[in-house]
């Protein structure tokens, strides 16, 4: 049995060595058997073999007589005569009377061989079999049938280059809360004593790529604990009950390696609100039912602590973010100009850099952007250190990748025509002059009229200098105003519009309609919600709560108030033609320029004006 054990041997093997076994069984052991098997003579042959004293051992049987050579080679038979001299004859002849049965072949014998060995055969055959597809379907000891309903979660032990704390940068909050769970897990003694029960359960919500599953390992790798990972999708399964099973079969596994941490990266998929209805997800609602009772299952201080991640916490069902199962909700969320400073150098230390990148500038530059981003800057700033063959990557470098994960790569053979440069010119110098012009509006930092693979013909990056958490009324306004500034300029100059402002009127929109439905910006609506958030991480896509009337009341107020903006732009670019002109030749010119030399020139004109 051992020899047939190996499980990398295809099915194929095991169906011709089946095969190979019976041929040689019926070629070879079946010929030897047939020849050892009896041959008959008749009675004449048996005297003629008696008198010649050539026959060993005899047994007279009711019906026949069976006997052998004097060598007990060849077994013979023949009929029974009439012979009543037989007795002395075979005395004389020397042969002997035992009373061992001499047979053609043990009928049990024949049994074994014919039946029960095939059978032994293929019984061995099909258990390998069996153990094989087992195996593959995810672990042997399974009673359940080919091993469905088993979690294969994948299960990180403890190893040296495990994620750490340090490795998150920013993030202050929520690597606080989890420091305790690490404490916890260190040290569980300190909380039984005085009678305190770790959470169960933590949520970590926030945007995509802002580093919760890092923060998941990094307590693991804190703690020196075992670490499954397992992604809710994953236990959705195509046969209603095997997410439950795959469910249970987590937890048992957990409960075996506890103290652990089990991490199940967007629990979204199995955790959605139960709504009842009609076709609904049967399959996905038992996984999540018994998600919700395994948890209730296990006493706090198993030393088994759930970490879960979603970016959008809001769909989660009621029963799963009650205490006593996700009682902890950890917010990660984008990170601010600290965090953006520090992630930012986390990433550097795994590149080669120059020493006199200001952290500072480009982390300003990259407001919004989420951890994978920053790291994705990083390294496309090596990626384009490598290009330009140099062996180390600098402040430009940096400062380029950030436009490219912004907005793309350059497109090096886009052909504007001189009048189309001239209107992007233009159109970008009508946004950077407004927002300057506008004294709450944030410095601007780059302008170009390259195009980008993204589909922009130029672009303005404005930078903030700090974190901004509030903003007003009025700088919601300048900052419509500033995205109308492009089609603005273009009217003031060209007395014509274009199709390059689309971009423009999507985000002005948007922020004139959230003033009106979400911020109670109008007078008319006072602090009323006309408009709900449905997943502020994704997108921030929202629906309207409110009546028709209302609605097209609201539908006026955003063109109201997009208008006002739009005529306060055209009234600054008007007042200040001779400045954009100026700017918006020096810009066709370069094709690059910087905020400073475009504040340069802004204030230079201020001067002689004034
Ligand atoms: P999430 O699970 O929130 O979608 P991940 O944890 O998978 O995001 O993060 C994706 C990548 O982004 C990480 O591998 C890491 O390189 C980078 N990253 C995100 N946030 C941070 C952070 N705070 N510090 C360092 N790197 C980060």
């Amino acid at each position: 049995m051992h020899e047939v054990k190996n499980p990398k041997k295809p099915l194929l093997f095991y169906y011709g060595l089946v095969l190979l076994i019976l041929f040689l069984f019926n070629a070879l052991a079946i010929p030897y058997i047939e020849e050892k098997s009896i041959k008959e003579v008749d009675y004449g042959t048996f005297m003629t073999m008696t008198e010649n004293k050539e026959i060993g051992q005899v047994q007279v049987q009711d019906n026949q007589i069976v006997f052998t050579d004097k060598e007990n080679e060849t077994i013979y038979k023949t009929g029974v005569m009439n012979d009543p001299d037989l007795v002395n004859r075979l005395h004389k002849s020397g042969a002997e009377f035992t009373s061992e049965i001499i047979e053609e072949m043990s009928p049990f014998m024949a049994i074994f061989l014919n039946w029960i060995l095939p059978l032994l055969i293929f019984t061995v055959i099909g258990q390998i079999m069996m153990k094989r597809v087992m195996d593959k379907a995810g672990g042997g000891k399974s009673s359940m049938m080919f091993g469905m309903g088993k979690s294969n979660a994948k299960v990180y032990v403890k190893s040296s280059e495990g994620i750490r704390f340090a490795d998150v940068a920013g993030e202050d909050e929520a690597k606080e809360n989890l420091t305790e769970i690490v404490d916890y897990l260190h040290n569980p003694g300190k909380y039984k004593e005085i009678g305190a029960s770790m959470p169960k359960g933590i949520l970590l919500v926030g945007p995509p790529g802002t580093g919760k599953t890092m923060l998941a390992k990094a307590v693991a790798g804190e703690a020196n604990v075992p670490f499954f990972s397992m992604s809710g999708s994953e236990f959705v399964e195509m046969f209603v009950g095997m997410g439950a099973s795959k469910v249970r079969d987590l937890f048992k596994q957990a409960k075996e390696k506890a103290p652990c941490i089990v991490f199940i990266d967007e629990i979204d998929a199995i955790g959605k609100k139960r709504d009842g209805q009609m076709g609904g997800n049967d399959e996905r609602e038992q996984t999540l039912n018994q998600l919700l009772t395994e948890m209730d299952g296990f006493e706090g201080n198993t030393g088994v602590i759930i970490l879960a991640a979603t970016n959008r916490p809001e769909s989660l069902d009621p029963a799963l973010t009650r205490p006593g199962r996700f009682d902890r909700r950890v917010p990660v969320e984008l990170p601010d100009l600290k965090g953006r400073e520090e992630i930012l150098k986390v990433h550097a230390k795994k590149i080669r850099i120059a020493d006199d990148v200001d952290y500072n500038k480009i982390a300003r530059m990259a407001s919004g952007a989420s951890g994978a981003e920053l790291a994705n800057i990083v390294n496309e700033a090596a990626l384009r250190a490598v290009r330009d063959k140099r062996t180390y990557a600098t402040q430009a470098d940096m400062e380029e990748s950030i436009e490219t994960v912004i907005a793309g790569y350059q497109k090096k053979n886009a052909i504007l025509t001189n009048k189309e440069k001239l209107v992007v010119s233009y159109h970008e110098i009508g946004h950077a002059l407004v927002a300057a012009k506008q004294t709450n509006s944030a410095p601007v930092q780059k302008i170009t009229i390259i195009p980008r693979t993204s589909g922009a013909l130029g672009y303005t990056m404005q930078v903030e200098d700090g974190n901004h958490y509030l903003m007003t009324k009025e700088e919601i306004e300048n900052k419509i105003a500033t995205f109308t500034g492009g089609r603005a300029a273009e009217e003031v100059i060209f007395g014509s519009v274009t199709t390059g402002a689309s971009n423009d009127i999507e985000q002005a929109t948007r922020l004139a309609r959230a003033m009106i439905t979400r911020y109670g910006m109008s007078e008319d609506f006072d602090m009323v919600a006309l408009e709900t958030v449905n997943n502020q991480y994704l997108g921030g896509d929202t629906s309207l709560a409110c009546s028709a009337e209302t609605q097209a009341e609201i539908d006026r107020k955003v063109v109201e108030l997009v208008r006002s903006q739009h005529e306060k732009a055209k009234t600054i670019l008007r007042e200040n033609r001779a400045k954009l002109d100026e700017l918006a030749k020096f810009l066709y010119e370069r094709e690059t320029i910087t905020g400073d030399e475009f504040m340069s020139i802004l204030n230079h004109q201020d001067e002689i004006g004034s």
